[in-house]
């Protein structure tokens, strides 16, 4: 029997930020000719914030293709799935053919109770006797994956088939790539209530790395984000 390993956590490392409010104001400047283009020692000054909210309220998202970030995602796979949908960024991830999985799993804190209608479902957390079954079914299922997942390289079923029997909650490794104007927009779509926990805590990791390198669109696009009043960003 494979001993399993149960997390809960979800890791946003941040691998390394480029450019700078500073590169986003430059490319929107170079509209008005080469001499406008501020050099780097210069701070970002009030008309340049100014400059950035505008930029985003009129939509003028091209200048924020100009920095952005590259993390290391270690998530389940079902978060890394639904990560991969934002189209407008780059993924590289951990081959199951050229690697055996771990046998650690997802496991939430709660198992959660859904209610309402698709799309505008309402949540609440199991407990007691419920939460234990559920645990217990859970649990003995991944142990159950697992250890076939074992016996089938043992049996020398290659690697990229013997993968296809693991369940969705088991982690996995990712590169992701991306500019600030896709960040922007994915932390928009899944700091939202509506979109899964799981993802918005992606979400909110990444919004506090937007703030500490881009703290002026950071705090821009909050501003934005908070005229919808389901959007939790500042109930962190
Ligand atoms: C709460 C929630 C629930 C969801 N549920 C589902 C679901 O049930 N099933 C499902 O399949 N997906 C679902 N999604 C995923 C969703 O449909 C998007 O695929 C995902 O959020 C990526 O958004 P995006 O296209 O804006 O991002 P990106 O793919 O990064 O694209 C960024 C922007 O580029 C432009 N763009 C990108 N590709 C195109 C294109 N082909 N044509 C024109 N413009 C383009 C658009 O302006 C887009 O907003 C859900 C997302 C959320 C937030």
């Amino acid at each position: 029997m494979t001993n399993l390993e149960f997390r809960n956590d979800i890791v946003v490392d941040l691998n390394f930020a480029y450019g700078s409010e500073h590169s986003i104001v430059n490319a929107a400047r170079i509209s008005l000719g080469k001499s406008k283009i501020k050099p780097l020692s210069d701070p970002i000054n009030e008309k340049d914030k100014r400059f950035l909210k505008r930029l985003i309220r009129d939509y003028h998202g091209t200048p924020f293709e100009h920095g952005g970030f590259q993390f290391i995602i270690e998530a389940p796979l079902f978060v890394v799935h639904q990560l991969q949908r934002h189209r407008w960024s780059s993924f590289n991830e951990m081959s199951g053919r050229y690697t055996e999985f771990e046998p650690v799993f997802y496991k939430p804190k709660f198992f959660r109770k859904q209610s309402g209608k698709a799309m505008d479902y309402e949540f609440e957390n199991l407990t007691g006797y419920q939460l234990e079954v559920a645990e217990l079914d859970y649990e003995s299922a991944i142990q159950h994956a697992m250890n076939k997942y074992n016996f089938l390289l043992q049996g020398e079923v290659a690697r990229e088939h013997a993968r296809m029997i693991l369940p969705n909650s088991v982690y996995t490794a990712a590169v992701w790539t991306l500019n600030v104007r896709s960040l922007c927009n994915f932390i928009l779509l899944r700091m939202d209530a509506h979109a899964q926990q799981e993802i918005q805590d992606i979400a909110k990791q990444a919004f506090t790395y937007l703030q500490e390198y881009f703290p002026n669109v950071a705090n821009h696009y909050a501003e934005i984000a908070a005229i919808r009043p389901e959007f939790d960003l500042f109930d962190q």
